[in-house]
């Protein structure tokens, strides 16, 4: 595995592989790595001959307030995960931006509700910072995970709308073996708090499992399971449009974002 921190010699890299008919599969993260995102780099492993994974904490699709400065960090320990999964390239930009970066890329109304209104402007954050990893690593598949739901649904959206000749494949949300979902922000829990974020998975299950036709309904129970310190949203909505749901008479998803002391945990799962 070669680690590249030289944005331009990665771009060149790149297109020499691309010359020899390389196919080239990526998989972008902000690191501190964990059984969810070695699980899509073995899914994109498959798909490829050359795999590209980057960590890169990006400011852009962080909030005025948000946890930027305490994201954790251990390059250390993700290069042996990668190595490990078979990644062929690390990329580990110090910087991603050039000083005068002036083009931003933002995706309405797949991108507004949800994260989008609890998390203003993040989306726009994350489909700039994609598209200029796209650009870099000129991938030709590219496997993003189901537990950011919305944001792979946004990509979906930013890729068809710009043309990108990238294939976008989701892989499945990884839980812990206690049910949390798997994400780097755990680090973060208390041990009282981790027992309180399991009750993210256990409103959505009870969701999903719960014989009562009315949505409200279903939301109500699932909010009576939450023990969270606030509640961004719980919401039903069409697995594609993202929109709200009456009632539930074709694919569905269910998605929470919560606050869990200073944590903000999300999770989802298909009805
Ligand atoms: P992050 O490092 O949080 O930006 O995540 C990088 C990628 O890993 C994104 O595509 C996430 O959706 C994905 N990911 C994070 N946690 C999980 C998980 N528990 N299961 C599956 N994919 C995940």
């Amino acid at each position: 595995m070669q680690t590249q921190r030289d944005p331009s010699a990665l771009h060149a890299d790149m297109l020499a592989r691309r010359s020899r008919a390389e196919r080239i599969g990526f998989v972008p993260t902000m690191g501190f790595l964990h059984a969810g995102h070695t699980s899509l780099m073995e899914k994109a492993r498959a798909l490829c001959d050359h795999l590209v994974v980057s960590i890169y904490v990006n400011p852009l699709q962080f909030g005025p307030n948000e946890d930027l400065e305490r994201y954790p960090q251990d390059h250390e320990g993700d290069a042996a995960k990668c190595a490990a999964v078979g990644v062929d390239t690390l990329f580990l930009p110090p910087e991603l931006y050039d000083p005068d970066h002036s083009t931003n890329v933002s995706v309405s109304d797949l991108a507004d509700g949800l994260c989008g209104a609890s998390r203003p402007g993040h989306f726009d954050g994350v489909t700039t910072v994609v598209a200029r990893l796209f650009g870099l690593v000129q991938p030709h598949v590219a496997v993003f995970g189901e537990k950011d739901y919305q944001q792979l649904a946004v990509i979906r959206r930013m890729v068809r709308d710009l043309c990108m000749p990238v294939e976008v494949v989701g892989g499945e949300l990884i839980r812990d073996t206690d049910g949390l979902a798997m994400s780097s922000r755990n680090a973060y829990l208390s041990p009282e708090e981790r027992t309180r974020g399991l009750t993210l998975h256990q409103a959505l299950f009870a969701i999903r499992d719960a014989e009562i036709p009315s949505v409200a309904d279903r939301i109500s129970l699932g909010r009576e399971i939450l023990r969270a310190d606030r509640i961004d949203y719980l919401e039903i909505v069409d697995a594609e449009t993202l929109k709200p749901l009456r009632d539930i008479d074709g694919p569905a998803r269910a998605l929470v974002a919560a606050w869990i002391g200073g944590t903000r945990l999300i999770d989802n799962i298909g009805l």
